[in-house]
């Protein structure tokens, strides 16, 4: 049995994890594992950009962005942690700058910025321009560059190793068991702390944003681990995905200017949100898309709408937004410059996440309590900084600001920390997973089973939510977990055997989905991007309090927690 020994260990290579082993190298043996190549990772597809209150193009404050983060999360936010990321944000994206990050720029040099939704100068005046960009392709600049600097300060990784199993002992995180995708042997990794960071689970539902590789991982190894999940029932469909493929055209198409229409041609959010019109934020816009396609409204009646940029010059759309327009040429065969393009919401990002603190420790109750050695940031993560709605440009913050504080954090607690022993057998739990799969006796397959979750979440735990739907998604999702007992595998070999990890996959988002269909009928309340129809109103007096959903004996089962309010007392939600 290969057993790998490191103070630290980062599950995940995306933007949250690569800030973090930046960090954490600097004084300690870390490794970073990560089931895909780490430039492949799904922060190299943010498209619009990162917020920031640097006031580059005109006046802006860190109290405007925190203000706009709190009231788009509907008031779920947990302040305290806002008021880190928003200060922090400013001197974060310098940091990236002076990594040699490509910024677009203004014909001054400064770092160029752009409006995106929900972003507003003044507590909600009118649009700022806060988004800082690389035109439409500011993730996949930001993992390159902070690729680099790990690669120049001597980071180790493990790259397509595929993390199946948190270890702990004494109550404390003491490692993991990952599977060597090549070889399909397992390997332990043994270390005084570990950090998830292994991104989000839109592969919940049928059309999604989200690469095939986001299935929940990190969370759903928690979740098996005994600890919590807070907030889970809060997941955001963005406005724009191409209509039934769900790849995401980025909301700076309408930074820019581009608008929305429905079938008749109106420019519809001028109804919804008064104020902010299309830039309003995302749940409101995707509520009001489905609203105009339910009210036959949509495109020739049928089920999507217009993103109209034809009134916009070639040349913006060419300069600032080149990836989007290849995008729809490539699949819809459209030229954005001259043609509409038809859009419909697309699963996109989970608010909800495995719990942590302000400082990335993963906490296991309602009191805040921190597990040792155990860390959490980026997408698995809630700190809870979107609340019940992420701002568009605050998750690429969010990645940054908490990798870059978690890896402070597990860098300094190694140097103290006692190496807690390994249990007695670290694999065994993951060689009983890998045995019922290959030695079931059932006929099932992963991709039929995959098929029908997506299908069926979409349909019952999408935009709109009511009672009975997610009653029946429960029903639906037990029949589901019994037919996973009955899969068997087809492909018997070792090597890269990705019929075995999407097994594992699967079974993630079997657990992800239980959790956020339950989480979704206990809120009896419509908070940001949960809305039920049967109680359409925001219920403070009950509500404003965080989900956390535990594990037992494989029910879940939910508590609550309280929410930080600093600075803004909740108030009514207009834009
Ligand atoms: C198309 C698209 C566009 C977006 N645009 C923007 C934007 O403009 N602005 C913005 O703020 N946000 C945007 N977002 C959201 C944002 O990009 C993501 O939330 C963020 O990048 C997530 O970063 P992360 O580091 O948490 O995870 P990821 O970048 O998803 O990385 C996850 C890592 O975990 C690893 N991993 C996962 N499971 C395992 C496992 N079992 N074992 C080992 N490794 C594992 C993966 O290999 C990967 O390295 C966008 C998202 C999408 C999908």
């Amino acid at each position: 049995m290969a057993v790998h020994q490191f103070d630290g260990i980062i599950v995940g290579a995306g933007g949250a994890g690569l800030m973090a082993a930046l960090q954490a190298s600097k004084g300690a043996k870390i490794a970073v594992l990560s089931k895909l190549y780490p430039t492949r990772s799904h922060t190299g597809t943010a498209q619009g950009g990162i917020g920031a209150a640097l006031g580059n193009m005109e006046p802006d404050k860190w109290e405007w962005h925190m203000f706009d983060t709190v009231k788009g999360g509907d008031y779920l936010v947990d302040q305290e942690a806002a008021e880190i990321m928003c200060r922090e944000a400013v001197e974060t994206v310098y940091e990236l700058e002076h990594m040699g990050l490509p910024f677009s720029r203004t014909p001054e040099g400064k770092i160029a910025q752009r409006p995106f939704g929900g972003h507003t100068k003044e507590f909600g005046k009118a649009p700022v321009k806060r988004a800082c960009y690389a035109a439409d392709r500011t993730g996949h600049m930001i993992l390159q560059t902070v690729y680099q600097q790990c690669i120049k300060q001597g980071v180790t990784f493990f790259n397509e190793f595929h993390v199946v199993e948190l270890l702990m002992s004494n109550g404390a995180a003491c490692g993991v068991v990952a599977v060597e995708i090549a070889t399909g042997e397992l390997h332990t990794f043994h270390s005084k702390a570990v950090m998830f960071a292994t991104g989000g689970s839109g592969r919940m539902y049928k059309i999604t944003s989200n690469a095939l590789t986001l299935t929940g991982d990190g969370m759903a190894t928690i979740y098996r681990a005994g600890l919590p999940l807070q907030d889970m029932e809060f997941f955001q469909f963005h406005p724009t995905g191409i209509y039934k493929m769900g790849i995401l055209i980025t909301e700076a198409a309408r930074g820019e200017g581009g608008i929305l229409r429905n079938g008749k041609g109106e420019r519809f959010m001028e109804r919804y949100a008064p104020t902010l019109k299309d830039l309003a934020p995302r749940d409101m816009v995707s509520r009001a898309i489905t609203m105009e396609i339910r009210e036959g409204r949509g495109i020739g009646g049928k089920d999507y709408v217009h993103l109209d940029l034809t009134h916009l010059d070639a040349k913006v759309i060419h300069d600032k937004l080149p990836d989007i327009t290849d995008f729809v040429e490539t699949y819809m065969g459209i030229d954005p410059v001259k043609e509409m393009v038809p859009i419909q919401p697309t699963a996109h990002y989970a608010m909800g996440g495995i719990p942590t603190n302000s400082s990335a420790q993963v906490i296991k109750d309602e009191k805040a309590t921190p597990v040792p050695g155990l860390y959490a940031a980026g997408e698995c993560a809630c700190v809870s900084v979107h609340g019940a709605n992420r701002l568009g440009t605050n998750s690429l913050v969010d990645i940054i600001v908490f990798g870059r504080r978690g890896g402070k954090g597990l860098g300094e607690f190694v140097k103290t920390a006692v190496l807690q022993p390994l249990p007695a057998d670290p694999q065994v739990k993951t060689k009983a997973r890998m045995a019922k799969l290959f030695d079931g006796s059932g006929s099932e397959s992963v991709e039929a089973i995959r098929r029908d979750l997506q299908a069926e979440m979409m349909d019952k735990a999408g935009v709109y939510r009511v009672e009975a739907e997610l009653k029946k998604m429960l029903e639906i999702l037990a029949g589901l977990k019994s037919r996973y007992q009955s899969v068997k595998l087809q492909d018997r070999g070792k090597k890269f055997n990705m019929e075995l990890l999407e097994a594992f996959e699967l079974e993630h988002l079997l657990q992800l989905s239980e959790v956020t269909v339950t989480g979704a009928l206990a809120r009896q309340e419509s908070r940001g991007a949960h809305t039920r129809e049967d109680f359409p109103k925001r219920d403070d007096a009950k509500f404003l309090k965080h989900t956390l959903a535990y594990n037992e004996g494989g029910k879940v089962a939910l508590r609550y927690k309280p929410v930080s309010i600093t600075r803004f007392q909740p108030q009514e939600r207009k834009y």
